[in-house]
């Protein structure tokens, strides 16, 4: 009961959950870096693992009208960003499915390095 079965990403440039060091993504999925989340700057992924999400929410942002889940950390719980949907402006489409991650929630440190040429 309640094991929790986590993800390994692997990959160079890992980001993890500040709180409990379970890694989420990497800098590989990254997509943007501009973006803002409720506690300042937020980073846009294309993948990310370990996480558990909300009911979807209707929210209205700067750039439209969106359906979001909110996404929390599958170990600890602790809140990381939101996940979109689906965009109601045909010009933020690019974003459903991908995932939002707030900056000041998540660590970001040197992954494993692989087939390291010498
Ligand atoms: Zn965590």
């Amino acid at each position: 009961m309640g094991r929790i079965f986590l993800t390994h990403i692997g990959g160079q440039r890992l980001f993890s959950c500040s709180n409990c060091d379970t890694a989420l993504t990497n800098r590989a999925e990254l997509i943007s870096t501009r973006f803002t989340g409720a506690t300042g700057r937020a980073f846009l992924f294309n993948k990310v693992v370990n996480l558990k999400y909300s009911e979807v929410q209707d929210r209205v942002m700067l750039t439209g009208r969106h359906m979001v889940r909110d996404v929390m950390c599958k170990n600890c719980d602790q809140k990381l960003g939101w996940i979109y949907e689906f965009a109601n402006e045909e010009n933020q489409r690019y974003k459903e499915g991908r995932v939002i991650l707030e900056r000041a929630l998540v660590t970001e440190s040197e992954g494993f390095e692989e087939n390291v040429d010498s």
